[in-house]
Formats: structure tokens, C-alpha cells, sequence
């Protein structure tokens, strides 16, 4: 855990707006600076040997450990890692998406930052989707609600890359996805997980809620099946039966049931539903960290978060965004 996480303070530890960014980021250097000090709160720790020592420092942004030689700098292992995007750009990329209370479109991003190609604004938008996850982050707890839903996305290239996909015909898949969202008491949401599945079994469910919610927690779920091993794994469940029953299923799940509109509309505004079914679960991770940080007074703070996390993810090419997931399928 870096020391600067418990209470950032704004102004100081990250711009509180557009204009304050801007007198921050004057320069590459500048953001350099800003990345170290996200990356290494305590002075530079060296990759390798971990020996904690100021380095000697290269004219062009190179970090040489004082005691094992190694070279390295400030954007190696992180998401920014070989980029040829300037990072006054990369910052600016990470304002505009965290202070847009919807997100933005790749040709949003390209057009709004002046980005020579759409590939370039694509790319970026995942490494920062990327940098939303905390690995460590704790599990849901408490009053969870987890059901399934549909949503409809097309594998359909959005206008400007349309030279790519040339002839290919678009599809729409009604692809499943899975939303675990806490209940406050006496009212209001908590925190959300979602998470593309194939189908609605027993052996997509129950990884899910295992992965995502701390055991103990009273997990309410429709008459499912699926469900049935929950008991067993240390959860409280409890059913809330739709068929037959007089209480319509959007008041009986009413978390879930408004965080799938939410998410649908997103993904038809936002992204106008051109969303490759391979690339879901990443736009799903966008929705969650913005919707987790919802009641956060200050963008600014989201911002600073985002690039917190951005110094500690490992970096994704295109090509590794584009071949290591797999292939759209269509999925029933
Ligand atoms: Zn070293």
C-alpha cells in the first residue's frame, strides 16, 4: 500500500479542474514527476533488486539503480510502458474519462484529444479499463443482490475505423452478464461487481459469487437453481421466487434491476452499442469503477485514483488487447 492512498488531498495531491490541470502538466517532465511520485510515494524502489535509493538519473528520463545497475524508468511495467503517445496526452485522456459522468466512445476520445487515429484513442481507453480493477479490492458484503441479465451489443466498428472491418457484416449477441450489487439499509446501493458469462449455470454463478462476495453475506437470488450450492459455501440465501409470485420482479430485485438499465443505457449512449462481445468484461470494469465512485464529491479524486492504480497495472499492446481475448463467438 503506498502512503499517499489514505486521504489525497485536493489542490495538492491532484488537480481539483481543467484549469489547475493544466498549470500542473506543463510539460512531459511535469508529468514524469507526478507519475514518479504515484509510483514511488517513498523514492524510487528499484524493479529488480528492490533496493530503495535515489537513482542516477539519464537526461532522457532514464533511472539507473544506485546499487544493482539496472536501467529502468518511471512508465516501465505500468500502463504507459512504451507508449508513443505523449503523457500530457495519457493525463488528459485520464481527466477527460474520469470527469465524463458517462465515460467516452474511443472516436469521442480521438476526436475530443486530436488523436491521429482511432486505433490510438482504442488502446488507450483499455489500458486505463485495465487500471480500474484493483486486484485487491474486498468482496461485496452484507445484503447482496446477484442476478443475470441480457445484453444486446454489437460486434459493428465504429464509423471512423470502418476501413478495418471492410465488408465484414456486423453481428448483434445477446450476451449474458451477471451483476452482484450490495443493498444499504434502510435504503440505496452499495458497491456493484458484473461479469460477462456464457449462461446462467451453476458453474458460471457460483465462481462468480465466490470470487465477488464474502462469505456470511445474505445473498438474495431468483428461484434459480443455480444457486442451490450457496448455502453450502457459507452465504445466507435468500429467494425471491418471480414466477407465480404477486410481487413483479423489478420491486422484488430492485438493485439489479436498476443497475441492468443503467448498463444498457450506457452501452447504447456511450458506446452506441458497438461493443465487441471479447471486450465486454472491460467496459463492465469501466461501469463498475465509475458507478462504485458515484457519490465521490471531487473528479479530481477519480482522476487520481485512476492514475494511482495506471502506475501499478502492467501494460497492454493493442496487439495483446486484440489476440489474447477470444474470438467474438455469438452466444445464445
Ligand atoms: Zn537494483
Amino acid at each position: 500500500m503506498s502512503i499517499h492512498t489514505l486521504a489525497p488531498e485536493a489542490g495538492k495531491d491532484y488537480p481539483r479542474n481543467w484549469s489547475e490541470f493544466l498549470e500542473r502538466f506543463v510539460s512531459e517532465q511535469a508529468c514524469l514527476d507526478y507519475l514518479e511520485w504515484l509510483r514511488w510515494p517513498r523514492g524510487f524502489v528499484c524493479p529488480r533488486c528492490g533496493v530503495a535509493a535515489e537513482p542516477y538519473r539519464s537526461s532522457r528520463g532514464r533511472l539507473m539503480c544506485a546499487s544493482c545497475s539496472v536501467q529502468s524508468t518511471v512508465t516501465a511495467g505500468t500502463i504507459f510502458e512504451k507508449t508513443r503517445t505523449p503523457l500530457r496526452v495519457w493525463l488528459a485522456a485520464a481527466w477527460y474519462v474520469t470527469n465524463q459522468k458517462h465515460g467516452v466512445s474511443a472516436l469521442g476520445l480521438q476526436r475530443v484529444l486530436g488523436l491521429g487515429s482511432y486505433q490510438t484513442a482504442w488502446t488507450m481507453l483499455h489500458r486505463l479499463r485495465r487500471a480500474m480493477v484493483r486486484p485487491e479490492r474486498e468482496r461485496l458484503h452484507g445484503i447482496v443482490e446477484v442476478d443475470e441479465t441480457y445484453l444486446a451489443i454489437s460486434d459493428r466498428i465504429q464509423p471512423v475505423a470502418r476501413g478495418r472491418g471492410k465488408g465484414r457484416k456486423s453481428q448483434t449477441h445477446q450476451t449474458h452478464v451477471v451483476i452482484a450489487v450490495e443493498l444499504l439499509e434502510p435504503k440505496g446501493f452499495g458497491r456493484l461487481r458484473l461479469q460477462r458469462i456464457n449462461n446462467a449455470s451453476a458453474e458460471q454463478l457460483i465462481p462468480f459469487v465466490l470470487a465477488n462476495v464474502e462469505p456470511g453475506s445474505q445473498v438474495r437470488t431468483d428461484g434459480s437453481a443455480a444457486y442451490r450450492d450457496l448455502a453450502d459455501l457459507g452465504y445466507v440465501r435468500h429467494r425471491t421466487v418471480h414466477l407465480g409470485s404477486d410481487v413483479p420482479a423489478h420491486v422484488s430485485m430492485v438493485g439489479v434491476h436498476r443497475v441492468a438499465a443503467l448498463v444498457k443505457r450506457w452501452v447504447l449512449g456511450t458506446h452506441q452499442g458497438a461493443v465487441q462481445p471479447g471486450h465486454l468484461d472491460a467496459y463492465l470494469d469501466e461501469f463498475v469503477f465509475r458507478f462504485n465512485r458515484r457519490t465521490s464529491r471531487s473528479r479530481g479524486l477519480l482522476f487520481y485514483r485512476l492514475l494511482e492504480q495506471a502506475v501499478v497495472t502492467d501494460p497492454l499492446t493493442y496487439r495483446d488487447v486484440v489476440d489474447k481475448l477470444p474470438r467474438a463467438t455469438a452466444t445464445a
